[in-house]
């Protein structure tokens, strides 16, 4: 028996229970078992865990869309007992029971082998969330080099800045030499974002609101974790020749635009998906993690909970409550 976060939709209703199951009920379309050590609660864990959205899709169902931990069984053949693993994405907490359990039976392909430098903890402390920002700072980097733009040589926005993808793409930018400046509706944690590396800090209402389809320019690259007019403005203000990194929608899905930073600024809007990325790019992502994150600063980023908590933490997510990055401990 072990213990797993539940969800259920009865007749009436949609609840999220702790619950102990028997290792017999895992999905038997996955072929390697993982003793999690560590998962996390993302935003889309909220929307799981609270019904808010129909990310989950089968019932009964357990949430996690990622966690690290080491294979107990495998009928993979890139896998054995005792291989240290970790997982994002690929529908798994939504279609596929997830990461908040103390076990998980998944398909070996969907599995990265941890870096030997990153503990179970910090990848999770990172979870994907963390994984997310660098798919987008990798975007940016990419295009910079093609663009000849050095660090250093203009602002680089980051929305959402107080969350998880926000706090981490915060630090790997900050990391590189950039000049960050963080977007956010939290002023008084204006501490911790200059703490995580952040250059200047300004108010998200700033760009949460309808805006000019050209403004003054300003920002070399973006990463966005917000959507909506955020993502709109923001493209609206990115320098001749920039890029934006769009990942999120914590403002909305919805994206009211003009062409005019695209047609008369050549800028580029690169979209960022980390669920069914392929596995080079995943494992590019992580390798460049474990190498270049800052570990104080991933320190600063977390909050540790445990498996029955992470029910309470998914509505405080969604209301935009949680500072950098929710772990939780299921063991
Ligand atoms: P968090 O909740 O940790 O961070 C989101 C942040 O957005 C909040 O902390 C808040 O920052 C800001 N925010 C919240 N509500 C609003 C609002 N109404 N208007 C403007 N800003 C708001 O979530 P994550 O970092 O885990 O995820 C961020 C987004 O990225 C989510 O939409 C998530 O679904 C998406 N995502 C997408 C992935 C992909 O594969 N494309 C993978 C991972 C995440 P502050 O208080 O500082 O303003």
């Amino acid at each position: 028996m072990f213990d797993a976060l539940l969800i259920t939709k009865p007749e009436s209703g949609y609840r999220c229970e702790l619950a102990q199951l028997d290792e017999a009920q895992l999905p038997a379309s996955g072929d390697v078992t993982v003793r999690v050590d560590y998962s996390t609660v993302n935003y889309k864990d909220g929307l799981a865990i609270t019904g808010k959205s129909p990310v989950v899709r089968s019932f009964p169902m357990v949430p996690g869309i990622d966690f690290a931990g080491s294979v107990t069984h495998s009928d993979h053949p890139d896998w054995k007992p005792g291989d240290r693993v970790l997982l994002n994405g690929f529908g798994v907490g939504e279609v596929h029971w997830g990461g908040l359990s103390q076990l998980a039976r998944v398909k070996g392909d969907w599995l990265v082998a941890l870096p030997d430098s990153l503990s179970e903890r910090d990848a999770m402390a990172l979870g994907t969330a963390g994984y997310t920002a660098m798919l987008c700072v990798q975007a940016l980097q990419k295009h910079w080099a093609e663009a000849g733009v050095a660090a250093g040589s203009g602002e680089v926005l980051v929305t959402g800045a107080g969350g998880g993808v926000g706090s981490v793409a915060i630090s790997l930018l900050a990391g590189l030499g950039h000049t960050v400046v963080a977007s956010t509706g939290r002023p008084q944690e204006e501490t911790y974002l200059r703490s995580l590396g952040a250059a200047a800090v300004i108010d998200r209402n700033e760009l949460g609101a309808p805006g000019k389809p050209l403004q003054k320019e300003r920002w070399i690259g973006v990463v966005d974790s917000v959507g909506s007019h955020t993502l709109a403005n923001a493209c609206a203000s990115t320098r001749y020749g920039g890029a934006v990194a769009a990942c999120g929608l914590a403002q909305g899905m919805d994206l009211p635009a003009s062409v005019a930073p695209f047609i008369l600024r050549g800028i580029t809007l690169y979209g960022i998906d980390s669920v069914m990325a392929p596995m080079a790019k995943r494992e590019a992502a992580w390798g460049e993690l474990a190498r270049t994150l800052d570990r104080a600063q991933l320190a600063a980023m977390i909050t540790e909970i445990g498996l029955a908590d992470a029910i309470p933490a998914a509505s405080q997510i969604l209301a935009g409550q949680v500072r950098g990055r929710l772990v939780v401990n299921v063991k």
